[in-house]
């Protein structure tokens, strides 16, 4: 029930329509009995900064930032954590004595998905990401924190591959970092222990694959961060190849929790906000 105590969270994303997140959080507070709601806010980019005004001036508790604005709403707030700091992107908001701090919780919320629900430490291991964008960014950078041995980054765009590999150098000069340019062949996959997705490819049935899946080989996990559709055309074929596969859901489920725990000090009932999230997909699978 909405009173005049409820506190209010939400999401500013554009478009906005295709969000999980309400359905995980409003899920989380009923089942705490917290008197909350979290809701979804169509912002268009250009209107970002009066809607970050608004924050304030309406006594928004907490916010989730999802594309396109996790980058471009850096200088509107007040502080940044570390983390959101080296990343360079924000998809959380705490609203604390009305000051306004961007967290990222992205990379750290894939992290607990690979421990948790695939029982892999990264410390070690070498990794190829396809996509430079700003989910392997956050991805990236808490890889490299967590002790892998290197990794190898992939984009269609050059130069954000380019600049994504001098950061993680800049931050991380014990992790080896590779940018290649050209097209994936075998040597390049031969020596990596995982590989994950963060491009696009894959939302739409009809998406390529990449790469010749010839070369994924036996001893490879493979990661995608795409959640909708829950089995993407990468997960399906390392399957058929019996590798171990992990889907997007794992990571958007543990940075939602992350920032669950962020605004209300609690911990946040994973098994209700997977539920939850399952029941948006539309259809459980194994993952
Ligand atoms: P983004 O900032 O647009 O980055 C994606 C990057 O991949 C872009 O630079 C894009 O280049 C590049 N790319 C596209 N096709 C490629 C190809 N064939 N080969 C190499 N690079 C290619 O997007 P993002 O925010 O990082 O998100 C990436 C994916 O992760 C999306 O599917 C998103 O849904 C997913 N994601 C999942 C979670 C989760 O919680 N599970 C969280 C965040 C993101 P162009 O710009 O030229 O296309």
């Amino acid at each position: 029930m909405i009173d005049g105590s409820t506190k209010i969270y939400g999401i500013f994303g554009y478009p906005i329509k295709h969000t999980l997140s309400p359905l995980m959080h409003n899920a989380a507070f009923e089942s705490l009995n917290l008197n909350a709601a979290y809701l979804p806010f169509e912002v268009r980019p250009e209107e970002l900064k009066r809607a970050v005004e608004s924050i304030r001036a309406l006594g928004i508790c907490g916010l989730n930032i999802t594309i396109p604005h996790k980058e471009r709403i850096i200088p509107f707030l007040d502080e940044l954590s570390p983390e959101a700091e080296s990343i360079g992107a924000v998809n959380t908001i705490v609203v604390g004595n009305r000051r306004l701090t961007g967290y990222n919780t992205d990379g750290i919320g894939f992290m607990v998905a690979l421990r948790k629900d695939l029982e892999i430490s990264p410390k070690g291991k070498d990794i190829f990401i396809l996509g430079a964008g700003g989910a392997a960014r956050a991805i990236s950078f808490v890889l490299a924190k967590e002790g892998v041995n290197s990794i190898i980054l992939f984009d269609l765009i050059k130069s954000r591959t380019q600049g994504l590999a001098k950061d993680l150098r800049k931050n991380f000069p014990q992790c080896l970092v590779k940018a290649i340019y050209s097209p994936i062949d075998h040597l390049t996959l031969s020596n990596i222990n995982i590989l994950i997705n963060a491009t696009p490819v894959g939302m739409n049935k009809d998406d390529p694959l990449v790469f010749d899946p010839k070369l994924l080989h036996s001893k490879l996990i493979v990661c995608d961060l795409i959640y909708n559709p829950l089995e993407t055309k990468l997960l399906s074929i390392a399957k058929r190849k019996c590798l171990k596969t992990m889907n997007g859901i794992g990571m958007l489920l543990y940075q939602g929790a992350l920032s669950f725990q962020l605004w209300t000090g609690r911990r946040a009932p994973i098994e209700v906000m997977r539920k939850a999230l399952y029941s948006g997909v539309g259809r459980k699978i194994q993952c």
